[in-house]
């Protein structure tokens, strides 16, 4: 059961401050959509206003093309057919686990609610726990009997709000594949908040990503990656190597080398992007000198600095494999003109 979740022209003001400005997007029936951006983007205030625990200032929230918040409209939460999951997940401490799961059921009649909660516990493995209280259950624990509570009802949308950054690494991994494996199975579409580009990247179909109150790229994973915005858009998902240099020719030429660069005018000033993983370097052959400065074994990757002539900051590289050469070492980078990602220089200001 899924519904669609739009919000229209959406601005929203605390006092002074102007939180979101102009927002608009779509959620379509079924996807699973983040919104992604640094602290203070106004990604929780975008999922408050979605949930009715905050009505916006400006513009029309609508389910299923039927508004929830607008002028005149106002649909309270609990008429909104949305399930919610926040950072802090707030178990009810003197409640078992059970009558957590059942809380969020108090609309049914009461003899249906135990065999869906406890189906609902089944669904993220924690029915053996029903009778016991929260504080007895790791924060991985809790935190899946708080996606069970707010799965139980069947939400038409999940509205999620960092939930899994309490947990450490692997436990994160695993309840966020079990989130994203119960929100498909249920068919409800999600909007998850999260800081986190990675997460973004594993669990949404698309990506809003957010700034300073607005929306600044709506695409796939893949888009946002690969063909981001802006600097700071392809900044946002790894460190950049970034270079400048004055298109000539239809190539731009800089520290790092020659790239095609037909889109801009002769004569146009442009940084060239690269991705430390759309470097590689070889002991020798084509490329620019450089000079490796430090190397350290990632894993399957090794993260290497090097410096290159007439670059000021030091190129971070990261190649597949071992190879880990010695400080010192002179090898030659290159990056594949492919990956290069080219902007217009804002302004020298
Ligand atoms: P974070 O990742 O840190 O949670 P966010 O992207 O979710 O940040 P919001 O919590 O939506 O951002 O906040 C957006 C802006 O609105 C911030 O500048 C914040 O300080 C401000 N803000 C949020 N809630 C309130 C409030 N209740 N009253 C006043 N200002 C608020």
């Amino acid at each position: 059961m899924s519904a669609r979740l739009s919000f229209q022209g959406i601005a929203h003001q605390y006092d002074a401050l102007l939180a979101l400005r102009d927002f608009s997007l779509d959620v379509g029936a079924g996807e699973v959509v983040c919104l992604l951006g640094p602290s203070g983007c106004g990604k929780t205030t975008t999922l408050r206003i979605a949930a009715g625990v905050e009505r916006p200032s400006y513009g029309t929230v609508a389910i299923d093309s039927r508004p929830v918040a607008g002028p005149g409209v106002f649909v309270p939460p609990e008429k909104r057919g949305v399930g919610l999951m926040f950072q802090d997940y707030a178990l009810f401490p003197h409640l078992t686990v059970l009558d957590n799961v059942k809380f969020g059921l108090h609309q049914l009649p009461k003899d249906e609610r135990e065999p869906i909660a406890m189906r609902a516990l089944e669904g993220v493995n924690m029915a053996r726990y029903a009778r016991v209280h929260p504080h007895m259950l790791s924060g991985g624990e809790q935190q899946r009997v708080a996606l069970a509570r707010a799965m139980a009802p069947n939400p038409r949308i999940m509205l999620m709000d960092e939930p899994f950054s309490g947990l450490d690494n692997r436990l994160r991994d695993s309840v966020r594949d079990e989130a994203l494996s119960l929100i498909d199975q249920s068919g409800a579409s999600a909007l998850l908040v999260t800081h986190d580009p990675q997460e973004a990247m594993r669990m949404a179909d698309r990506i809003a990503l957010m700034r300073k109150g607005q929306l600044v790229q709506l695409g796939t994973p893949q888009e946002l990656y690969y063909r981001p915005v802006d600097v700071q858009a392809a900044a946002f998902f790894s460190d950049v190597n970034i270079c400048g240099g004055t298109v000539s020719g239809g190539l731009v030429t800089c520290a790092l080398g020659s790239f095609p660069a037909a889109d801009f005018e002769d004569g146009t000033r442009v940084d060239v992007v690269l991705r430390p993983s759309a470097i590689d370097l070889h002991s020798a052959g084509i490329g620019v000198d450089a000079t490796v400065r430090r190397a350290r074994l990632l894993g399957e990757e090794s993260l290497i600095e090097v410096e290159v002539g007439g670059h000021d900051a030091l190129l971070q590289v990261r190649i597949r494999g071992t190879w880990l050469p010695a400080e010192g070492t002179h090898v030659k980078a290159s990056a594949d003109p492919e990956r290069a990602l080219l902007f217009e220089k804002a302004t020298d200001a």
